[in-house]
């Protein structure tokens, strides 16, 4: 009697971490037990991935999905659906929401509610601050936490740990990779008086310049290395720090955001005005450059969205009165894979920054590869599909997104979770079942 599996993906080009091959995947109880199938095989399932690529489930590692907070920017379910109509199985979120994540109570009502209403898996960040060191090493153990978020410099919401004695209690409380906002808070304060409300939405880059970033994952570093704890730093945004950061592989891995890979100031800020502001700062054209070097250099470890929406009417007030923070989830795939399309990076390297790299960044288990006894997550993606961005296609309440207009190469057409479609060809699939990932602690 031939195999018979619950799914069998045939006829797609697959990209395993050892090179693309045309193979045919077989799935079992939600997990990959075979590459290569005999074409005597059978399943319930059969999905034809004649003209397509089969990447492993891949993982936007910076969300903020606002849940708790305003119904009419995001939640969970309507971000998590953003996400597996996006392509990605799965999103890390951050914690600065309304109240924040930052202790054993509100983490385990947020475990509880991911796994209710969540479309894709989830990991989630608990929020260090000055009064919650000394339970952080329990809750970077919780279940479904892929790391300690700390912001050492302001960003939305209060949480924030930016003083050296304070950043060195929290790297001394656990041992597990810990991730950094690295904006320097004192020198961010100083700046502030230098401007005024109504000025050029470019003066956000002169506020945030390139030493409030650099300054702060210097001070990061020193910390790191004196403590030994691992840092993983978040939206590196300059080219002083991603050839600084190359000197810390032993404490460091890090995080470059589509978003500076994809605009430029100040080309951004005249075209999309407050839609244009995060933090930190979209910059000029040689630190995106830099970052393109450091992507192919292997300086990069993960690439994120970084998608955290606001009220559009809120967008639209004068700088620095606009909240900073972009949409992201739903386009951060098409997007990259335009960016495959136009030679800028291979798709192995797409798989590796999306995949493999945050596997190795957080301690996924399970997850991030196309191989046996993994998670049978994939994305179906069209290499050769042409379409524009439109606002209309966004699902997070808020309706916007700065890519709107951009016309993409290569689309993800179906998105699947532990063996299960949640996304075909734009529609959603089933119901909510989302689930923790899986960290080693
Ligand atoms: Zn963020």
């Amino acid at each position: 009697m031939s195999a018979h599996y619950d799914l069998l993906i045939r006829n797609g080009t697959c990209v395993l971490p050892w090179g693309t091959e045309a193979t045919d995947v077989g799935v079992r109880n939600g997990r990959i037990v075979d590459l290569g199938v005999p074409a005597s095989a059978s399943a319930d399932e059969v999905i034809d991935a004649a003209g397509l690529h089969v990447l492993p489930g891949l993982i936007d590692p910076h969300v903020h999905l606002r849940d708790p907070g305003d119904k009419a920017v995001e939640t969970i379910p309507t971000g998590t659906k953003a996400a597996v109509l996006g392509g990605l199985a799965a999103v890390f979120d951050m914690p600065n929401t309304s109240p924040s994540i930052v202790d054993a109570e509100r983490l385990a009502w947020k475990q509880g509610y991911v796994e209710q209403e969540a479309w894709c898996d989830m990991g989630l960040y608990v929020g260090g601050t000055k009064t919650n060191i000394p339970a952080l090493a329990d809750l970077e153990l919780g279940r479904g936490v892929c790391a300690i978020k700390i912001f050492a410099g302001s960003s939305t919401g209060d949480l924030m740990v930016e003083d050296d004695e304070h950043l060195e209690k929290v790297m001394r409380a656990g041992r597990r990779r810990i991730a950094y906002h690295s904006e320097d808070e004192y020198r961010l304060q100083a700046r502030k008086p230098l401007f005024k409300s109504g000025d050029p939405y470019t003066c956000h880059m002169e506020w945030r310049d390139e030493e409030c970033a650099f300054l702060g994952t210097r001070r990061l570093m020193a910390l790191a290395r004196k403590t030994g704890r691992p840092a993983h730093i978040l939206h590196v945004s300059t080219a002083q720090e991603l050839e600084y950061l190359k000197d810390y592989r032993d404490v460091a891995t890090c995080e470059v955001l589509v978003n500076h890979l994809t605009q430029v100031a100040p080309e951004c800020y005249e075209t999309l005005k407050g839609f244009g502001v995060m933090n930190p700062p979209i910059r000029g054209r040689a630190h995106q450059e830099a970052a393109w070097k450091a992507i192919n250099d292997g300086t990069v470890d993960t690439v994120g969205s970084d998608h955290a929406p606001h009220l559009r009417d809120k967008k639209l007030l004068p700088w620095p009165d606009c909240p900073a923070g972009l949409t992201g989830v739903q386009t951060l795939v098409p997007v990259m894979l335009n960016h495959v399309n136009a030679g800028r990076l291979s798709l192995a390297r797409m798989v590796d920054l999306l995949c493999a790299g945050p596997a190795r960044v957080y301690g996924v288990v399970g997850k991030g590869r196309l191989a046996a006894g993994y998670d049978a997550d994939f994305t179906l993606v069209d290499m050769k599909h042409q379409r524009r961005i439109e606002e209309s296609w966004i699902v997070s309440p808020c309706g916007w997104t700065p890519f709107a207009g951009m016309d993409i190469t290569g689309w993800p057409v179906a998105t699947i979770i532990r063996g299960r479609t949640v996304m075909r060809d734009d529609t959603v699939l089933g119901s909510p079942s989302g689930k923790l990932v899986t960290f080693a602690g």
